[in-house]
């Protein structure tokens, strides 16, 4: 390219003046930049946000790659790891943990000393560029009518008093950052000050370095953003060079970290989640703590300014600086200096630097810093104490982008391209995408009309939902069945309607509760059926959806109840509160069905036994996406707390998940607790295979039991009770569910659950198969209670001794039970006659 035969000055040798010069250095013969500081490979004065954390956007990434070819290459050469941003990064972002994935946006976490070490050295690799250090720029110098630019007066830093020289240029790019006295230097050339954008954000940083630890861990970076207005408190960390990591704490108005070491470390413990206390409790301080207050963002709009002098021009946080904590500032200035480049392309001669130009360019930029302006103020009076009216327009956006954010979970593409505009590496088209929008209002549609119905908080949060995806599914399975995955067809296993007489729900469980010789237990039973039922999620319509579990051999009932993880998990919180219950396991119940999404499916359990204790627990389930197959597990498992990610447990599941890989699919992983507070998993896998028997010798699942120490005859006697229950089941589905507690190496047990079995069949392998037979007359009554000849699923156990004496029947039923009534006993009643209909469920899958 020809040069023109000018000079370009730029002042500041930080990140915006340094891709400025690269940029400027193929227009012009002569590129000279002006750093007052010292530049030395750590952090110096004149740029001390160098000391917190920063993260280079993948489009500043981008345009690394465009103007210094192969500068990643040589980061990772020198050992700068590419990290994934959703796969490495653990980010906690509103409610919820972020999904993680392999996107494919990869950046080169380092320190801001390192990167603008990395661009110095590139730049001294040119000719025509030069850098003087310990220079300060004092003034412009222009044409006395101040329309066109002439240069700039420095000061030498060097030695005492320092010489004050005059420096001439065709071009000045002002890049001195947030202090830049541009301002003041065009008010000497007689131009009134710009106007300034500014809002007062109160926020401060403080940072230090750690030594990382060798711990395993499934991330490289946390990022715990405020949530306000309650939580103003953040967080961020990232593994850096020198195996070290960079760790930022933030907080505004009155949440400002404190600088000593013990207060540091427990301000990490008050934000949203642990994790980075977690991280940082036992770890190594290997630097100082560094401090930085940002009292405000601020844009000066130069583009306002009349009369603009002829090549001038300015970028960077000189122009415009936003909240930090979006981390935006680095990829902007780059921006910039890449819209530089293409006003430059326009030059042909030096003639063509004229105020127009010039005009042109700060527009340009200005038209694209007003998105993200409006963006970046509208999310920062998200806190209270930020001034400003809330409009309409920000309150909408608020509200967008908080939605987009939860779309974002349930919609991996979606997740994808909203990844790109917040790399820069989109526009905001995206935003305006119609199937966004629609997607967005139907969402808020849902939500109004839940709120609408004008109940507690209790509710379930998507409940329509869920509704609506099961409309999705029947229809699927009735207008296209070839089509529907193996997931889909998994509710509809057990179509068969079964004729039942009217019951109520009371007269249907004190039947059930005499049967198992439990009356005893019906106030109990009362209490939580009182309570749970209005919780579940088809409480709208008055309808109970409920799983019970019969035990073959011994007097028991369960009781379990299905409703979106969200509002399981604060119902329980209040219902063992209400009980009086509180003990580790409730507490830790209760965070970890937290981690999980809101929308995931939650389970309510209680089982009743005769004196015994009364237990009640609950789970969240994740589901694995069956198309892509067992990637979602990772992600899964990633949301858990940290002490559960990446130990024993962890491998353990994953072990068991994987060692089933081929033959089975994952459906979904349950976790719940014990009352002692023991966490165990409970994985399902299916398959479905018409043609034979899915428990054959040398099949996965064999092998799998036979590590888990079953012996040969076992064996033998688990295939040949698997063939049977196969055989009669209405649909060749198997499901198996691997139960794993914290605590052991081994499985505990693997049941083998089969589907719409007859009853006939199952009080045949309790004679074949050696079960009490006692168990008959509990397969009896079943059958009497829940009128019907045919069990939901029929639960085999197995584990290390073989199989277990005890044979487990299932069943849901659904009830109407707006009149649950109370009888004068304690229990559960018939008030009148006032029936209401009791229903086999074919699709209890409202997951
Ligand atoms: C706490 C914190 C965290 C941040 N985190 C991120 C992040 O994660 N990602 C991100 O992209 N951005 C982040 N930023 C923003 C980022 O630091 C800035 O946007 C970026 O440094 C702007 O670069 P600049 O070149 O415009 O200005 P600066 O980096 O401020 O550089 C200005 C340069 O000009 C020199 N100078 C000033 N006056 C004169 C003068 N009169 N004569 C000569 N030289 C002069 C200074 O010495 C300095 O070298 C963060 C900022 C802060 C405060």
């Amino acid at each position: 390219m020809n040069k023109l035969p000018g000079s370009a000055i730029v002042i500041g040798a930080s990140i915006g003046g340094l891709c400025a010069a690269r940029v400027l250095a193929d227009h012009f013969e002569r590129v000279t930049v002006i750093e007052r500081d010292v530049l030395q490979d750590g952090p110096r004065p004149g740029a001390p946000q160098a000391n917190h954390i920063h993260v280079l956007l993948r489009k500043g990434v981008d345009l690394l790659e465009q103007y210094f070819p192969g500068l990643v290459e040589q980061m990772t050469a020198d050992g700068i790891e590419p990290f994934d941003f959703t796969q490495d990064l653990r980010w906690l972002q509103f409610g919820d943990w972020m999904p993680r994935h392999r996107s494919g946006i990869v950046l080169y976490p380092q320190t801001r000393c390192s990167l603008e070490r990395y661009l110095r050295g590139r730049l001294r690799a040119y000719s025509n560029v030069e850098i003087l250090e310990s220079t300060s720029v004092r003034a412009l110098l222009a044409t006395p009518d101040g329309r066109r630019i002439l240069g700039v007066q420095t000061h030498d830093r060097h030695g005492d008093g320092g010489a004050v020289t005059n420096r001439l240029a065709n071009i000045v790019v002002d890049a001195s950052g947030r202090g830049s006295q541009l301002g003041k230097w065009l008010s000497e050339l007689g131009f009134s000050p710009p106007e300034e954008s500014r809002l007062p954000i109160n926020l401060c940083y403080v940072s230090r370095l750690f030594e990382q630890p060798e711990t395993a861990r499934d991330w490289r970076g946390l990022w715990i953003t405020p949530l306000p207005p309650d939580k103003p408190r953040g967080g961020a960390m990232l593994g850096v060079e020198g195996n070290r990591w960079i760790v930022s704490l933030f907080g505004y108005e009155g949440h400002h970290p404190p600088r000593d070491e013990d207060g540091f470390v427990e301000f990490a413990r008050s934000l949203r989640e642990p994790d980075i206390y977690e991280a940082i409790k036992d770890a190594k301080p290997v630097s100082d703590v560094g401090v930085y207050r940002v009292p405000d963002v601020r844009w000066r709009h130069f583009e306002r300014i009349r009369d603009f002098p002829a090549g001038l021009l300015v970028l960077g946080d000189a122009w415009c600086y936003f909240d930090p904590v979006f981390g935006q500032g680095m990829s902007v200035a780059m921006l910039e200096a890449n819209l530089l480049n293409e006003a430059l392309h326009q030059l042909d001669s030096l003639e063509a630097v004229t105020q127009a130009w010039t005009a042109s360019y700060l527009r340009t930029g200005a038209q694209w810093l007003q998105g993200l302006w409006f963006f970046v103020t509208a999310e920062a009076m998200r806190h209270p104490h930020v001034p400003g009216e809330r409009t309409r327009l920000i309150k909408l956006a608020q509200w967008y982008v908080e939605e987009l954010y939860a779309l974002n979970h349930e919609h991996p593409e979606i997740y994808q391209e909203f990844l790109k505009l917040m790399h820069v590496q989109a526009g905001p088209e995206f935003l305006l995408r119609p199937d966004i929008a629609l997607r967005l209002a139907k969402r808020a549609w849902q939500q109004k009309s839940e709120k609408g119905l004008g109940t507690e908080a209790l509710w379930p949060a998507s409940r329509v939902a869920l509704g609506a995806r099961y409309a999705g599914r029947m229809l699927a399975n009735l207008v296209v069945p070839q089509r529907v995955g193996p997931r889909d067809r998994i509710c509809h296993f057990d179509t068969e309607v079964l004729w039942k007489p009217d019951k109520t729900l009371g007269w249907f469980v004190r039947d059930a509760l005499r049967a198992q010789g439990l009356l005893s237990e019906a106030s109990e039973v009362r209490r939580f059926l009182e309570y749970w039922l209005p919780v579940q999620g088809l409480g709208i319509a008055k309808k109970a959806l409920i799983e019970f579990s019969y035990n073959a051999d011994e007097p028991g009932l369960g009781f379990m109840l299905y409703g979106d993880n969200g509002t399981v998990t604060r119902a329980f919180r209040e219902y063992t509160r209400q009980l009086g219950i509180t003990n580790e396991g409730v507490e830790r119940s209760v965070a970890i069905c937290e981690t999980f999404r809101p929308s995931d499916l939650g389970l309510v359990r209680a089982e009743f036994k005769p004196g015994g204790p009364t237990r009640y627990s609950i789970a969240a389930s994740w589901h694995f996406d069956p198309m892509r197959g067992h990637s979602g597990f990772d992600e899964a498992m990633s949301r858990l707390p940290e002490r559960f990610r990446a130990g024993p447990f962890a491998e353990r599941v994953k072990t068991h998940a994987s060692a089933l890989r081929t033959e089975y699919y994952p459906l979904f992983l349950g976790l719940s607790f014990l009352e002692d507070g023991t966490l165990e998993s409970k994985m399902y896998l299916v398959r479905f295979d018409a043609n034979r028997p899915p428990f054959q010798p040398g099949s996965e699942l064999w092998r799998f039991l036979q590590e888990m120490g079953v012996s040969a005859p076992e064996l033998e006697r688990v295939r040949q009770l698997n063939a049977l229950l196969w055989e009669h089941s209405a649909d060749k589905m198997t499901q198996v569910a691997i139960e794993a507690s914290e605590f052991q190496s081994q499985p505990k047990r693997v049941n083998l659950i089969y589907c719409g079995i007859q009853t006939s069949v199952v009080l045949e392998a309790i004679s074949r198969f050696g079960y009490p037979v006692s168990s008959k007359q509990s397969v009896r009554d079943f059958e009497r209670m829940m009128q019907t000849d045919r069990a939901k699923f029929v639960a085999v156990r197995v584990g290390p001794e073989g199989l277990s004496p005890r044979l487990k029947l299932y069943k849901h039923a659904l009830f109407d039970f707006g009149d649950l009534s109370v009888v004068e006993d304690g229990g559960l009643g018939p008030r009148d006659a006032t029936p209401a209909a009791v229903k086999d469920v074919s699709d209890v899958c409202l997951y």
